[in-house]
């Protein structure tokens, strides 16, 4: 039965529609999608590899007997449930079909990140450091200039494999110009090492680069005023992976306007890039029940980055 096993998905390799599970009754192809001399090789390695091949064909007839190779039929009309095409793991089953996000396409602000012209690293640093210059002398958002201390632009090398999200800073990163830092950040350090990630190897930043009076979300003139800002810093730092923590990051760069808790687990993607979300380290330092949903988030990104699970 193993080897009729390995028969059965050597017919599939070659473009035949449908077989019956191994063990059901056999039939003969129904409908061939690969070019016939692929169709005949396949015939030919079963007929030489079957011993039993005579025993398994409808009224008992063989199967290379009862195969017409030049007649085999590439009709529709015998249309039939479809047999998976692949043996790998399908991703569906890690992430539901419905869920899964599109190709990525093509919006108006701009191609697919790694489409873009690769800049030399030195030529990236800079225009990084120009765009946080001019980040510094930002006034579009009247309220916010009003109130900040200072701008708080990003850390973090470019290329990385992570680039974390935020929504905005609060108090301690407004006075030390540093996004994640204080409570909320010890806690992302420690959601980050126990993903296997030293902090410094990950680009951090926020939606917006002043913090909000009283801590206040981001409005949406103030995230649109931001967003070129936003962009720039994603095209220069070109990370593998995000992962947007919090409603104002999954909302604010996805322009997703459902709960946190309604797209955590989704496979979403900005311009190609991979996107995870979950929630904020602020909000589970105030709901340390949903700790378990966000490690099983990280877990998730994980495994869409190709990396080994902690304790695997
Ligand atoms: S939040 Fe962004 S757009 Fe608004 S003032 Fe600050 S840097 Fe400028």
């Amino acid at each position: 039965m193993e080897q009729m096993d390995s028969h059965l998905r050597a017919w599939q390799d070659s473009g035949v529609e449908w077989l019956p599970q191994a063990g059901g009754p056999l039939h003969i192809p129904l409908a061939v999608t690969s070019p016939p001399d692929q169709v005949a090789q396949t015939a030919t390695t079963i007929r030489a590899n079957v011993p039993n091949a005579g025993q398994i064909g409808p009224g008992g007839a063989g199967l290379a007997a009862s195969i017409n190779l030049p007649a085999l039929s590439r009709s529709a009309d015998l249309a039939a449930p479809k047999f998976p095409q692949t043996t790998q793991p399908d991703p569906g089953a890690l992430f539901p079909r419905e869920q899964m996000a599109p190709p990525p396409q093509r919006s108006a602000e701009g191609p697919p990140i790694f489409e873009l012209p690769v800049l030399e690293d030195y030529q990236r640093d800079r225009a990084l450091k120009d765009l946080a210059y001019k980040v510094s002398q930002c006034k579009k958002c009247p309220d916010l200039v009003r109130t900040r201390t200072r701008t708080v632009f990003g850390t973090g090398p470019i290329n990385p494999q992570l680039c974390v999200i935020g929504e905005a800073p609060g108090f301690n990163e407004d006075q030390q110009g540093e996004p994640f830092v204080g409570p909320a950040g010890e806690m992302l350090t420690r959601m980050l090492a126990a993903c296997g990630f030293d902090r410094q190897e990950i680009y951090i930043c926020n939606i917006l680069r002043c913090r909000p009076p009283e801590n206040r979300p981001p409005l949406p003139d103030e995230a649109a005023n931001c967003r070129p800002f936003l962009v720039q810093t994603l095209e220069l730092v070109r990370p593998k992976h995000i992962c947007l923590m919090g409603g104002s990051a999954t909302k604010y760069l996805l322009g997703r306007d459902e709960f946190i808790g309604q797209l955590r687990g989704r496979e979403l993607d900005w311009r190609g890039i991979p996107v995870t979300a979950t929630y904020h380290p602020s909000y589970l330092l105030r709901s340390p029940a949903k700790k378990h949903d966000a490690w099983a988030d990280l877990q998730q990104m994980l495994l869409r980055m190709g990396r080994t699970l902690p304790g695997k």
